[in-house]
């Protein structure tokens, strides 16, 4: 049968919810980079087996993810359904609405490559208009200029705030592409980003595989130089239990060992970097990342020289480990407990 546009069905106003909790969980999992949760179902460390977060309460807390491993929190909700949300350390990125952080950003970048190149034409949200005859469409940058005189190339740099979307980062990032300008995306934090293991939210992660495993932060007092971060990967340690199993009347024990964790990263960096003299431009060719939905098209970007700093044996073997949950198989079907996972002690 085929479904008419003019004539949606009519859904009754329980369905509409559903459906409206369903497409949050699902934007909320792929913000958080993990579908684990959207079943419902969470991993209770004090009763040591799966709970629906209907029937689960506080006091089964701590929860997990058995998909990542990460903590997850229980959400109760009056208004709305039951359910699970991950828990993690985000970096200490300034969001949309911190503008003084956001401007002064701007501004200091913005000084700093003025002092360093006069006649650069260096400004700060300067509109490049449409040209309809060639396809190109407007485009306002954070920061443009020139890497020295007129003739020398030209440079925009874009801070990215959360509220900007990832359709809205390719959509602006090809248009600087196809006016043959390279672009470096930044993203600005309100204070050190440490050495702990934390959550990239979803901009950070296209990021982290548009600039090929960095991605470029950026701190007050910092001028033109960034702190390029890999994510390298993070271990859970699953402690060794043993408890003894009523139904198959025997002794049993598990853990022991160190699982990666599937979403949250641990940051690899180097020395900050110059972002004119350590930087070059690159054109990087039309590629789907292995663990997203989205492609990555073909841009030019501004990226540093330095070879891949970290250990890619240990970014193999996580491939490998994950590969069969790949996202967008884990979209379409909610997660339901496995037997195995029962018998994880965490
Ligand atoms: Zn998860």
């Amino acid at each position: 049968m085929k479904m008419s546009l003019n004539n949606p069905p009519r859904l009754s106003p329980e369905e509409r919810a559903r459906r409206r909790h369903q497409a949050e969980q699902c934007h909320q999992a792929e913000e958080a980079g993990c579908f684990g949760l959207i079943g419902g179902w969470a991993y209770s460390r004090k009763l040591r087996r799966d709970l629906s977060a209907e029937e689960a309460s506080h006091q089964d807390e701590p929860f997990l993810c058995r998909v990542c491993y990460s903590d997850a929190v229980l959400r109760k909700c009056i208004e709305k359904r039951h359910h699970y949300a991950h828990h993690a350390r985000l970096s200490p990125a300034v969001s949309d609405g911190e503008t003084v952080l956001h401007q002064g950003c701007l501004d200091e970048i913005l000084q700093a490559l003025k002092l360093r190149f006069p006649a650069g034409n260096w400004a700060k949200n300067r509109p490049i208009p449409a040209k309809p005859d060639k396809n190109l469409g407007a485009v306002v940058p954070d920061i443009s200029g020139r890497l020295g005189g007129p003739n020398d190339p030209p440079l925009v740099i874009e801070a990215q705030v959360s509220s900007l979307s990832i359709a809205a980062i390719i959509k602006r990032s090809a248009e600087y592409t196809k006016r043959r300008i390279p672009i470096l995306w930044i993203v600005p934090l309100k204070e050190d980003l440490g050495e702990a293991p934390f959550r990239p939210r979803l901009y950070e992660r296209y990021l982290h595989t548009m600039y090929h495993g960095r991605v470029y932060y950026w701190q007050p007092g910092f001028g033109t130089q960034l702190l390029a971060v890999h994510y390298g990967v993070a271990e859970r340690h699953i402690p060794l239990s043993e408890w003894y199993d009523k139904e198959v009347e025997e002794e049993r024990s598990a853990g022991g060992y160190d699982k990666p964790y599937k979403v949250i990263k641990r940051p690899v960096t180097v020395p900050k970097l110059d972002l004119v003299s350590q930087f070059y431009r690159l054109n990087r060719d039309e590629f789907r990342p292995w663990n997203e939905r989205k492609t990555v098209p073909s841009l030019a970007i501004w990226k540093d020289k330095l070879a891949d700093w970290w250990d890619k044996s240990e970014d193999e073997a996580f491939r490998r480990r994950f590969k069969e949950d790949n996202l967008p198989q884990e979209r379409r079907k909610a997660p339901r407990p496995t037997a195995d996972w029962t018998h994880y002690h965490f």
